[in-house]
Parts: C-alpha cells; sequence; structure tokens
C-alpha cells in the first residue's frame, strides 16, 4: 500500500534555509514536500507603506515570546511563504574567511567552524548567481577570494550617497558597493523588474522584483510536479521510530486540525528561534532534553548580532530614495590603535517620519521627526556578539517561547560608533563645508517595543554544527548526530556570527547540504 503522507524528503520552513534547499532539490525527481506556518505575503499597496510595515507592524507575527524574566516579547519576525527574506534589504554578504577560523574578540573567543571557507566557497558563488546579486569585487578591504565575479554590476550610489563616498575615501576609508539581491537593471529601465523605491529594506516586493527565496527558489521549484507545498502547516512536534534514530512522523496543526506526514529525510528550517523550539517540543522518552539534544546544546548560544542605526544628521538635505548601496569594512578586523575586530556600517532603507515614530528616537533640538528624516543619512552598525551557553531558546510549561539573553562583546560595537562619528567629522559639503554634517543620534530600528531583543532579524546559532557531538548537535553536513534523517538548515547551525547579514551564507549552506543529500539518496 503506497502512503500519500510519506516523500523523499520533508523541508519545514520556506525562507533562505529551506526554500533554497528546496531549489536544489527539486530537478532530483525525488518528492520534496515543503511545510510552511504562514501564508503567502498578500500582494497589496500596504506592503510599500512605511505607516503599514513599520509603524503597525501589519506583517509580523502576533505570536508573543516571553524574555529572561517572563515579559511579553514581540519579535519582529515573519511567517510567510519565503519566511524573513520576504522583508529583508538583500544585502547579501559573504562571512569573511576569517570567521571560519577562531578570532580573538575584546569579550572572548570567536569560536572556528568545522567547515572551511573554502568548502563553502562555491556554493557562495552558487548563491550569488541564483540570488542574482549585483556588486564588484575587489572594493571590498576585508572579502574574501572569490572563484567568479558577480554577474550582475553593482548598484550604482546616488549622488547624496556617493558624495558621501568621496568623503570617506578622502578620509582614508574604502568605502565600497554593498552587493544586493535586487532584479535592477540600470542600462535598460524600462525593462528593469526593480524601479528602485525608498521601501525595499523591511518591506515585501510588490513587484516581485527582490530576489526572496519565494521568487527565486520557491516559486521555480513548485514548477517541477515532484515538488509540493502546504502553507498554514505550524510544525508542532517531530516523533521518532522505536529504535529512536529516525524521525518518523512530523506532526502538523492546520485549520485548527493535526495531520500526520513522513519522510526519509526530515529538514527543520524554522528559524534559529523556531527550529530550537520545535526539537525542544519533541523530546521524548529516548530524547528527554529534546530531539538531537544529548549534548544539552539545542537553543543554546542564540546570537542576533549587536546592531544599531545611527543617524547622521546634515543641514544638506538628503534625497536619496534608494540608499543602502554603501558599506564600509575598515573596522571589521580592528584598526591602529585597537587589536580586536569591530564590526561592519552600512545603511538601512531611507528613515521617514512614519518609521521614526515607531522607534521613538530622541528629537534632536529644533528638528521635527519629519525634518530629521530628510536630512538624515541613516547607517546600520553590526558587530558580532559571542556565543554565549546561556543567552538561549527555551520552551515554558505552557509551549511559549522564551529568549533569554544578555549582550556581550560591547566594545567593539561602541568603538565602531565612535568611528563612524569621528570619519563624519570629516565629511564636507559646498555650501556648509565641516559644518554640515550636525551629529549622530541613535535609535532602535523598526521597533514599536521597547525591548531591543525584540530585533531577532539575524537570530542565529541556536543548533549549532561542530564534529564534537558532545559539543554540537548537528555534524559538519548539518545532520543531527543522534537522528540519523534530521537535518537543520536555517541560521541555527552558526558556531559563531562574524559581523556581516547572514542571509547569503544561509543560503550558500542550504546548497551544500543539498549536494550532501542528493548523494545520500542517490
Ligand atoms: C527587516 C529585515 C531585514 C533583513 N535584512 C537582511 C539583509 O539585508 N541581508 C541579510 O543577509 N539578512 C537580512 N535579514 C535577515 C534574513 O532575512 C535572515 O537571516 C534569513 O531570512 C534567515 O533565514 P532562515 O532560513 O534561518 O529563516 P527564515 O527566513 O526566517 O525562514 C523560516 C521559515 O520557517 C517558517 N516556520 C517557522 N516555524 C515553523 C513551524 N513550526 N512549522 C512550519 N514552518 C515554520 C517561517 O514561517 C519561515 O517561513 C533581514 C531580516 C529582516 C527581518
Ligand atoms: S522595486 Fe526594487 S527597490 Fe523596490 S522593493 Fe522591489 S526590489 Fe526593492
Amino acid at each position: 500500500m503506497t502512503n500519500n503522507n510519506h516523500y523523499d524528503v520533508i523541508i519545514i520552513g520556506t525562507g533562505a534555509g529551506g526554500g533554497t534547499l528546496a531549489y536544489k532539490l527539486a530537478p532530483s525527481g525525488k518528492r520534496v514536500l515543503l511545510l510552511e506556518r504562514g501564508d503567502y505575503v498578500p500582494r497589496e499597496k500596504d506592503n510599500w507603506s512605511t505607516r503599514a510595515v513599520n509603524l503597525e507592524g501589519k506583517y509580523n507575527t502576533k505570536e508573543a515570546w516571553r524574555d529572561s524574566d517572563g515579559k511579553d516579547l514581540h519579535p519582529h519576525t515573519n511567517y510567510y511563504v519565503g519566511g524573513n527574506t520576504k522583508f529583508y534589504g538583500a544585502a547579501l554578504f559573504r562571512l569573511r574567511q576569517e570567521d571560519f577560523g577562531e578570532i580573538r574578540h575584546h569579550g572572548g573567543m570567536s569560536p572556528a567552524w568545522p567547515i572551511s571557507y573554502d568548502e563553502l566557497e562555491p556554493y557562495y558563488t552558487e548563491a550569488e548567481h541564483l540570488y542574482q546579486v549585483h556588486g564588484t569585487r575587489g572594493e571590498d578591504p576585508t572579502e574574501p577570494w572569490a572563484s567568479a565575479p558577480y554577474k550582475y554590476p553593482a548598484v550604482s550610489h546616488e549622488q547624496r550617497i556617493q558624495h558621501l563616498h568621496d568623503d570617506l575615501e578622502r578620509a582614508g576609508l574604502k568605502p565600497f558597493h554593498v552587493p544586493l539581491g535586487i532584479r535592477i537593471n540600470e542600462n535598460n529601465p524600462q525593462k528593469s523588474p526593480c524601479i528602485r523605491c525608498n521601501t525595499c529594506d523591511g518591506h515585501p516586493c510588490l513587484i516581485g522584483a527582490k530576489s526572496d527565496s519565494q521568487t527565486i527558489c520557491v516559486d521555480p521549484a513548485l514548477q517541477h510536479e515532484n515538488v509540493s507545498l502546504i502553507t498554514n502547516a505550524k510544525v508542532m512536534r517531530l516523533e521518532t521510530n522505536g529504535n529512536a534514530r529516525e524521525v518518523s512522523k512530523v506532526i502538523v496543526e492546520r485549520n485548527g486540525a493535526r495531520e500526520e506526514y513522513s519522510g526519509d529525510i526530515v529538514v527543520v528550517s524554522c528559524g534559529a528561534v523556531n527550529s530550537a523550539a520545535l526539537l525542544l517540543r519533541s523530546a521524548n522518552d529516548s530524547h528527554p532534553n529534546g530531539l538531537a539534544n544529548g549534548s544539552d546544546v539545542v537553543g543554546r548560544h542564540y546570537m542576533g548580532h549587536i546592531n544599531s542605526v545611527l543617524m547622521a544628521l546634515s543641514k544638506c538635505p538628503n534625497p536619496t530614495v534608494f540608499q543602502k548601496t554603501l558599506a564600509i569594512n575598515d573596522f571589521y578586523f580592528g584598526s591602529k590603535e585597537w587589536d580586536y575586530p569591530m564590526g561592519h556600517i552600512s545603511f538601512v532603507g531611507k528613515l521617514d517620519a512614519d518609521t521614526l515614530k515607531a522607534g521613538a528616537p530622541a528629537i534632536a533640538p529644533g528638528w521635527t521627526l519629519d525634518l530629521m528624516a530628510r536630512h538624515s543619512l541613516d547607517f546600520w552598525l553590526t558587530s558580532e556578539d559571542l556565543p554565549d551557553p546561556n543567552n538561549r531558546v527555551t520552551v515554558d510549561r505552557d509551549g511559549q517561547i522564551r529568549v533569554s539573553y544578555k549582550l556581550n562583546n560591547v566594545e567593539g560595537h561602541d568603538r565602531l560608533q565612535a568611528q563612524l562619528r569621528k570619519a563624519m567629522k570629516q565629511t564636507n559639503c559646498d555650501v556648509h563645508g565641516h559644518e554640515c554634517h550636525q551629529g549622530l543620534f541613535a535609535r532602535n530600528l523598526f521597533l514599536g517595543q521597547q525591548l531591543p531583543l525584540a530585533a531577532v532579524a539575524h537570530q542565529n546559532g541556536t543548533v549549532r554544527f561542530g564534529e564534537d557531538p558532545k559539543t554540537s548537535a548537528l555534524d559538519r553536513n548539518c545532520r543531527a548526530h543522534e537522528v540519523d534523517n534530521l537535518y537543520v538548515v536555517d541560521a541555527s547551525f552558526f558556531p559563531s556570527s562574524g559581523a556581516v547579514n547572514p542571509a547569503l551564507t544561509i543560503m550558500a549552506n542550504a546548497l551544500r547540504v543539498g549536494d550532501h543529500l542528493l548523494e545520500r539518496m542517490r
């Protein structure tokens, strides 16, 4: 008797990890099932409304988690086909080659990965080509070696950003073009899918021109008749078979009813918080600490980067439409004066008054929110937070997710901010000279909440991979050490987080794991 609910591969979650893996496996002819708790992002004008997206949080999950004190935490995360890539800024960076080794930080050690950069490199190239990354090699002073050029030219700077670029260069820095997954053709604007708008970062693309995991991977994968997707299917639990070495059932709640599926291979890719929670919820007599958790690392080492948004106000306006084209990595590994990593500087999408209202920034004296937004350059600073076993995801008795997190390694981030302040003081304009720059103001971007912990956009590290089953949950192929047919391919597998945006590394790794699975199933 055939079982219609049995598949060769079940992938849970359709974001950067799960969606990319589905794309890789689709041509194999294997029966692949995608289970996604969310639906498609509705296509509507609100996709591009900063009020709806940033102020009202229309597309955020309404689910509440808890912080370490048991207080409600409203995470800024999105449950849809394509996962958080529907909303991301599409800055698609490779980790640096050094990030794969041990690095000494001011706040402690960043551990080595079980694979080298060279092993992941072919998959970085594959992911960049798949996601149509636009960039230029040779500008970023810390970029790792690459086996191929970008296929598409870098997205150009608008005038204000080009001016800043020139000022920063004069100040001795090496600003460079951000590698971006937006499908823009600047040579032929009439034919360009992307229209270069001011509502990209944090917003879904109303016209499908952003390289997100739905448009690039899930939709094409579904063209193969061996691939299917069930939406609004929240996986509640994984059950193991008699010898406890295999996942035998995937338990789903859909429209209030329970459904069961099974797969020769089961891949969890729910995002770092939800994947850990799913494994912990799947505890049974043979796996009392949760599935794949004999090491007790599942849920631990939560990382999310140290992120801040700094608005640089100047007397001159900033009329830039799409400002996320410039980045600075001069301080990624340190500076002459300070021998520890500081991090990465780039931009967020252009802020406007509605978005600023959501973050309730301190208003600069003599300015209104609207005026601030019209005159600001809006920087995004990222530094590495270190994997601390006490920073962890747990599941409370009532099933609710708890994220306990204490920020670490902040000195480098403070110094990064100081470096930006210093660099901005040296900027200039024809009208106001050095007096043009008025200062930098911090705000918590995107958040209506007071809790910075709610900014879980870069969540990673909770189901780490490694060689040693005592200190990691997954092996180098992202297979659970203790469960033969269980894999995890979202950001959970990171043993350290580096200081660039994580999505390209998740995509590249999913392609790598995809090759392993194709080999295994052959
Ligand atoms: C506003 C914003 C801007 C960002 N900008 C950038 C950027 O510019 N560059 C960059 O590199 N990164 C960026 N990121 C981060 C990037 O989007 C994430 O790192 C990436 O999407 C994580 O991929 P993932 O596969 O780990 O998880 P996700 O993409 O979050 O996918 C997880 C999927 O699993 C589903 N799911 C969860 N639980 C279950 C369950 N129990 N059952 C079934 N399905 C489930 C979710 O609905 C979701 O679809 C940004 C994120 C945000 C929110
Ligand atoms: S049109 Fe271009 S800039 Fe605007 S949201 Fe889409 S991909 Fe981003």
